[in-house]
């Protein structure tokens, strides 16, 4: 008789108390009646009211001067580029552990990816492997702070201040986070956020970019809408900056006023996420072999995408991570393997080999090895202390239960 309900054996959580995960995106009715008064009122875009007091509650939360608000978070990554002069010939430094978007902004703007490996820890840019990537081409660096860490923002600081390099954070997975005792993105030169429907904070589609640099912020500004300064009515543009190619990236009051309304719970909501992080690593901490994405050193509170655990323990060899994944949601809670994989495996990442390069060798040797060894699940599943608790018991279950598993795998179909 087996013991795993992917074979037939009981499962954790019976089928019919299926365990509380919080509905994303999250939806109240006093929210949808402002929607509607927005609405009614005509004041949908162009730096209206509401975009601007969305704009001005996330810089003060994240501790800096100026927040522009646009359409996503990928072109807040190449706005960002475009106003520190990031162009043709030039190369970005970005980690192999990222969305797609982080790598393709630099070509965005004409330049060239540098890819460097992840720290096998954190599992966000090493800061070695950076330095040793830096060349007189290097023009920015995107330390991306990825699922349930912040990247090691002093070190990378201090590496790219003794070579002048300005940093861009992206922080699409880190709403809310701080790092020593200040919000995320205000380490950087611009910080970068999305707000696609699966973030943290969601409205569908948007991003924002955070500075405390005036002419940035200025420059970012009229890159997103269409050259026009802050405050000029539309029909009175003026001549913007000599090559400075602006588009039209901006976003409407509708999004800015359900991320305003999120904004006011997102220290509590992070909080939340901390605290059942921890006490998911304490529950799952004498499991041999596995291991949990360490939060970032300074980091408190951490911000969290999702909450990542790591098979490399050789107890696993031999064991595919879906295989596990599988096992855990025939118990009644599935732990999905993520998609931001060593970003030049991604089938979007189409560029010629010599459109990027490695920061050092052929490829990333730490992300290579541990990416495909994990899994996580999603932030909205840290809402719920039982759902942490039986979560940690089926990972007891499924660990303790190996040879079934392998058992199991050698029945697939290949
Ligand atoms: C989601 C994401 C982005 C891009 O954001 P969009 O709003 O989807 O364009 C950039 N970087 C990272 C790490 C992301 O996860």
């Amino acid at each position: 008789m087996a013991n795993l309900a992917i074979l037939g054996g009981a499962r954790v959580v019976p089928e019919n108390q299926p365990l509380y995960v919080r509905p994303w995106p999250p939806r109240d009715e006093a929210t949808a009646e402002k929607l509607k008064e927005l609405y009614m009122s005509g004041q949908w875009s162009f730096n209206s009211p509401m975009e601007q007091e969305f704009e001005n509650e996330f810089a003060k939360y994240h501790g800096t001067k100026y927040a522009i608000f646009m359409a996503n978070g990928t072109t807040t990554l190449e706005c960002s580029l475009a106003a520190l002069g990031v162009g043709p010939g030039d190369e970005v430094i970005v980690p192999a552990l990222t969305w797609m978007a982080t790598a393709l902004s630099a070509f965005y703007v004409g330049a060239n990816p540098v890819i460097v490996d992840i720290d096998p820890k954190t599992l966000c840019m090493d800061p070695a492997a950076m330095e040793a990537a830096i060349t007189p081409k290097t023009k920015a660096i995107i330390p991306v702070h990825v699922y349930g860490s912040t990247a090691d923002l002093e070190k990378i600081l201090a590496i790219a201040d003794k070579h002048g390099i300005p940093v861009v954070e992206d922080c699409a997975h880190m709403q809310g986070g701080f790092w020593n005792g200040r919000g995320v993105g205000s380490w950087g030169k611009v910080g970068s956020f999305s707000f696609q429907q699966s973030k943290t904070m969601a409205s569908g589609e948007g991003g924002i970019c955070i500075t405390s640099d005036p002419e940035l912020a200025e420059k970012i500004y009229l890159l997103k809408h269409i050259g026009y300064s802050r405050g000029v009515k539309q029909g009175q543009a003026r001549r913007a900056p000599e090559g400075l190619i602006c588009h039209n990236y901006r976003a409407t009051a509708f999004q800015a006023l359900i991320l305003l309304e999120q904004l006011k719970g997102l220290h509590d909501l992070i909080e939340t996420y901390g605290k059942h992080a921890r006490l998911l690593t304490d529950l799952t901490k004498d499991i041999p072999g596995l291991r949990i994405q360490e939060p970032g050193r300074l980091a408190n509170p951490q911000g969290y995408y999702s909450f990542h655990f790591i098979f490399d323990g050789e107890q696993y060899d031999g064991i595919d991570v879906k295989t596990i994944n599988a096992a855990c949601t025939a118990e009644g809670l599935g732990i999905p393997n993520g998609t931001h994989g060593p970003v030049y495996h991604h089938p979007l990442f189409n560029l010629k080999p010599g459109q990027f390069r490695f920061g050092t060798g052929n490829n990333c040797p730490v992300c290579e090895k541990i990416f495909p060894r994990t899994l996580g699940v999603a932030h909205q599943v840290l809402t719920d202390e039982n759902t942490m608790i039986k979560l940690a018991e089926i990972l007891h279950k499924v660990t303790s239960n190996l040879d079934e598993l392998r058992q199991y795998q050698a029945a697939q179909p290949k």
